[in-house]
């Protein structure tokens, strides 16, 4: 699996015509297909939820070998403060749904972006559950705290910040940008993720919610454990 880090578009469009959207839309279609519905990042597989990832950043490069299946939690880490198609369906963009947090990088023993991204979609499915919704948003709580941590080394946790400043980098200073950014991880909005496990509990029924708190705790006390030193004095 590869890291994930946080990132933006930075390329402009090919100049030249774009293609019709029906070819676009076959194009990907075809793409996620071919990925067999599978996200090249963290390995979840679903056919509601799976997003085409343009590999080398340009969104009208539609050839075959630059696209990839995505799921909706790691496709926003390639585009933070913009639109993917996940937030878009609900009118809204991914930079209000989505904070900056910090973890411990995975090196030092925290939590990979994939990883968390399991964790969050647990959390999507118990917020479709009746009987764990009141918990799953108890959950979401505590995460977003962990957003203050963020906040204390950069200033914001905001990601139209992050991508203001992204766009600011020379092509050099981005490629290299996981020695600033590879503790940080997205923090995703109830609304995004209600919306999410609502289309997974329709595509599998037996998603296991039963079972969703004992891996939220084994996380949460990864997060905890590890808290950067600096994040105590901002409290
Ligand atoms: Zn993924
Ligand atoms: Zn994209």
């Amino acid at each position: 699996m590869n890291a994930l880090l946080v990132g933006i578009k930075r390329r402009l469009q090919t100049a030249g015509a774009k293609s019709p959207d029906a070819a676009i839309a076959a194009a990907e279609d075809k793409a996620t297909a071919a990925a067999n519905f599978t996200c090249c990042v963290c390995g979840f597989r679903s056919k509601s939820t799976t997003e085409v990832l343009h590999l080398n950043g340009n969104h009208d490069d539609i050839s075959a070998r630059n696209l990839s299946g995505v799921c909706a939690l790691c496709h926003p880490y390639h585009h933070i403060g913009e639109r993917t198609p996940a937030a878009r369906s609900q009118g809204e963009k991914v930079a209000h749904q989505t904070r900056l947090m910090r973890v411990p990088t995975v090196a030092d023993g925290g939590i990979s972006a994939g990883d968390l991204n399991h964790l969050f979609r647990a959390i999507a499915c118990a917020l479709n559950d009746p009987g764990e919704r009141e918990n799953a948003l108890k959950v979401l709580q505590v995460i977003n705290e962990a957003t203050v941590f963020a906040k204390a080394s950069w200033g914001t946790a905001s990601p139209r910040d992050f991508h203001a400043a992204m766009l600011a980098l020379s092509d050099s200073e981005y490629a290299h940008r996981g020695e600033a950014v590879e503790d940080l991880r997205l923090a995703f909005h109830e609304h995004l993720l209600t919306a999410i496990g609502s289309k997974l509990q329709a595509e599998q029924s037996g998603l296991p919610v039963a079972n969703w708190t004992e891996l939220l705790a084994r996380t949460l006390v990864k997060l905890e454990s590890h808290a950067p030193a600096d994040a105590e004095a901002a409290q």
